[in-house]
């Protein structure tokens, strides 16, 4: 009998923030909140799912701003 398993991260876009300058590409860029998760899967089912980072994205350079869990869930519930 085989086993098959595997794992992957996925990134999971929240929220989006509005426009703000990014500090390390300079642009003017729409920030989004994204977490991101890795899955353990077995027979490409996920088993198990675990919160690895959550923070702040730009999407012109990728840089991700982690933040702590509490702060992150205070920008989730802003309105
Ligand atoms: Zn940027």
């Amino acid at each position: 009998m085989f086993i098959i398993w595997g794992s992957k991260n996925d990134v999971k876009t929240e929220r989006t923030l509005g426009y703000s300058v990014c500090p390390n590409c300079g642009y003017n860029t729409e920030k989004v909140l994204a977490k991101e998760k890795f899955k353990f899967t077995l027979f490409f089912i996920p088993i198990i799912s675990v919160t690895k980072k959550r923070g702040i994205c730009c999407p012109e350079c990728g840089m991700y701003k982690e933040l702590s869990s509490a702060e992150y869930k205070e920008l989730l519930e802003r309105q």
